[in-house]
């Protein structure tokens, strides 16, 4: 009967870990120093499988030191963008700001420049017969003269004319 229950007893699968060579042992040695038949170095049999524990131990401690770095490089990024949408919106307003100087500031710089700088006429007085008025006056206009005041004025022998007063730049 005992014989019996030994036998149906499962082993125990593990690997050496000396020469990782695949052994089998009993339960019952579970926990026991053992020679290895193959290597023949005393090695303890494990209390259960072993080959599911193997590849455990190359996963655990990597991924965290990988995962650190990104953080802190990750970190610098944000504080960079909020700085380039301050700079990129305050030069919209001093574009804006600009432009309504520029539209208030023109006009004053115009009539600035006109008091410093006021136009220079130059005046004539003439007398227009009305016989050649039309003549007289388009070769007046083209030599650039333009009317500034007229009126009727008796000349001699009782003839009548325009007098004007014409101006030009
Ligand atoms: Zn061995």
């Amino acid at each position: 009967m005992l014989g019996h229950i030994h036998t149906t007893m499962p082993d125990i699968h593990f690997e050496c870990p000396k020469c990782k060579q695949t052994l089998d042992a009993p339960e019952e040695l579970a926990t026991q120093l053992i020679d290895c038949p193959t290597c023949k170095e005393t090695i303890e049999v494990p209390l259960r499988n072993q080959r599911v524990q193997a590849p455990k131990p190359p996963e655990p401690p990597k991924p965290t030191p990988a995962l650190t770095p990104p953080a802190p490089a990750a970190a610098p990024i944000p504080p960079k963008s909020p700085a380039y949408q301050g700079i990129s919106s305050s030069q919209g307003n001093i574009i804006i700001v600009l432009l309504i100087l520029a539209f208030i500031i023109f006009p004053l710089l115009r009539s600035f420049i006109g008091a410093v700088f006021p136009q220079r006429w130059e005046y004539n007085v003439v007398a227009v017969s009305d016989y050649t008025f039309t003549e007289d006056m388009n070769k007046l206009g083209s030599q650039g003269w333009e009317v500034v005041s007229a009126r009727r004025a008796a000349g001699q022998y009782e003839s009548a004319k325009y007098e004007m007063i014409l101006r030009r730049p």
